[in-house]
C-alpha cells in the first residue's frame, strides 16, 4: 500500500523511557512527523533537550530537540492525527481518557485501558483483526465518539510470548497449556527501575502484577471477537478452546530485551514436532507487513539453530528490535514443546508495537480518513 501523505503526531510521557524510543524511531518514520510532546509539570515548559535525561545511544534527533514540552492537555495536540502515550500507569487512565473525549487517536502502552471490553489489545505482528471494535467503541462511549478512540498494546513480556503462541496456533491450532517463566530487563521497569544495589549480582523473583498481565493479555490477545446477544461484539478470550497460561517472572540484570522460556502443550494430536514448530515460527508473516506497514519486521521470528541462542546482548536488535527471536525449540516431556524467545521490550514490546498500530490505521483509512 502506498502512502504519500505526512501525519503529525504527539507522544505523551515523551521523557520516559518508552517515550524516548518513541522519538528516536518517530524522528525517521516515513509518514509521521513529531509534532507534539508531552510529559509532567517536572518537564513542560522547557525544550525537549533540557527536559529529557537522553539514555538511547544515538543523539537526540533534530527533529526533537527544540520542541516545547507540554502539560498533557489534548489543547496541545489538536493538530496530530495520531497520539501516542508512554505514560505513567498512574496517570494514564485519566489523560487518555481527556485525549479521547477530545476526539484524538490514542495509541497506549499504559495498562489502564487493556482490560477494558470496548478497547482493543493488540500485538501488531498478531491481532490486527481486533480492530474492528473501534467502532463499537466510539458508539457506546458517553457521549458517541467520531474520532477519538484508545488502542492499547501489551505489557512487554505478554508480547515475547505470545508472537510466538500465534504462530504455533496459526500453523496448528489451538494450544491448550503454556507455562512460561521470564527473564525480564530491567529497562521493563522505566527510568531509573530497579536499584543497582537490587538487581546487579542478583535475580529478582517477582515483578507485581507482571504474571497476572501475561495470564490474562494472552487470552485477550489470542482469542476471538464473538457476537454476544445484545448485538455486540465481544473479546471471546480464547472461549472455544480454553488455554491455560502459567507466568513465572523474574527480573535479571540485563539492559534490554526479555528472554523466556516457554513450554506448550497442543490440543492436537499427536501434537507438531520440534521441527514442525520451528519451520512454523520462520514461516510466521503478520497481516502488517503484508499491508505495508513500514515499521512491520519482515520476519517476524528467527529461529536459532545454535544450541546458545538467542542471548538478550546479541539478538534484542534484530529487526530493529521488531520481530522476536527463538531458539532451543525441543521435545517437553511433561508438555509437548519447549523453546526460548527473546523480545527487545522497549520496542516491540512497547514503541515499535504502538507505531505499527498507528500505521495500520493509518493504512486502513482508521485514522486520517
Ligand atoms: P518512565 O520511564 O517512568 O516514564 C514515565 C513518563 O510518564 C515520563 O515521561 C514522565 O514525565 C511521565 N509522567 C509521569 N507523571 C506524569 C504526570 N503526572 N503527568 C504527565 N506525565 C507524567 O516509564 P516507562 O518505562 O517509559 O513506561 C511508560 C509506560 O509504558 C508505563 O505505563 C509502562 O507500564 C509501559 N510499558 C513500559 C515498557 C518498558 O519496557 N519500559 C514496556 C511496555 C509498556 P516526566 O519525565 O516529566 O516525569
Amino acid at each position: 500500500m502506498n502512502q504519500s501523505r505526512q501525519y503529525n503526531v504527539g507522544v505523551l510521557g515523551a521523557t520516559g523511557t518508552v517515550g524516548q524510543r518513541f522519538i528516536a524511531l518517530l524522528a525517521e518514520h516515513p509518514f509521521f512527523t513529531l509534532h507534539a510532546l508531552g510529559a509532567s509539570a517536572r518537564s513542560a515548559g522547557k525544550p525537549y533537550a533540557k527536559a529529557v535525561a537522553w539514555k538511547q545511544t544515538r543523539p537526540i534527533p533534530a527533529a526533537a530537540r527544540e520542541l516545547v514540552v507540554h502539560e498533557c492537555d489534548p489543547e496541545h495536540f489538536k493538530d496530530c492525527a495520531v497520539v501516542f502515550s508512554g505514560l505513567d500507569a498512574d496517570v494514564a487512565g485519566e489523560i487518555e481518557q481527556r485525549f479521547r473525549l477530545a476526539e484524538l487517536a490514542v495509541f497506549s502502552n499504559a495498562k489502564n485501558y487493556r482490560r477494558d471490553p470496548l478497547v482493543p489489545l493488540i500485538v501488531p505482528l498478531v491481532n490486527t483483526a481486533h480492530f474492528a471494535v473501534l467502532p463499537q467503541q466510539q458508539r457506546l462511549h458517553d457521549p458517541p465518539l467520531s474520532k477519538g478512540f484508545i488502542v492499547t498494546n501489551a505489557n512487554c513480556s505478554t508480547t515475547a510470548v505470545v508472537i510466538p503462541l500465534a504462530a504455533l496456533e496459526r500453523a496448528f491450532g489451538p494450544i491448550e497449556s503454556c507455562m512460561v517463566t521470564t527473564l525480564q530487563a530491567i529497562s521493563g521497569a522505566g527510568y531509573p527501575g530497579v536499584p543497582s544495589l537490587d538487581i546487579i549480582d542478583n535475580v529478582v523473583p517477582y515483578i507485581a502484577g507482571e504474571e497476572e498481565k501475561i495470564e490474562w493479555e494472552t487470552l485477550k490477545i489470542l482469542g476471538g471477537l464473538a457476537e454476544g446477544d445484545d448485538g455486540r461484539t465481544a473479546f471471546d478470550m480464547h472461549a472455544g478452546t480454553p488455554l491455560r497460561v502459567s507466568a513465572s517472572c523474574t527480573r535479571v540484570p540485563v539492559v534490554e530485551g526479555h528472554t523466556e522460556c516457554v513450554a506448550v502443550r497442543f490440543a492436537r494430536r499427536p501434537p507438531p514436532s520440534p521441527q514442525q514448530v520451528r519451520e512454523a515460527l520462520q514461516a510466521y508473516t503478520s497481516e502488517a507487513y503484508a499491508i505495508g506497514c513500514p515499521s512491520a519486521p519482515r520476519h517476524t521470528v528467527f529461529v536459532h539453530e545454535e544450541p546458545d541462542r538467542p542471548q538478550p546482548r546479541l539478538d534484542r536488535d534484530y529487526q530493529a528490535g521488531a520481530g522476536v527471536s527463538v531458539g532451543r525449540v525441543r521435545q517437553c516431556r511433561v508438555l509437548d514443546v519447549k523453546f526460548v524467545v527473546l523480545a527487545n521490550n522497549v520496542a516491540i514490546g512497547a514503541a515499535t508495537s504502538s507505531i505499527i498500530n498507528a500505521e495500520y490505521a493509518v493504512l486502513k483509512g482508521i485514522v486520517g480518513a
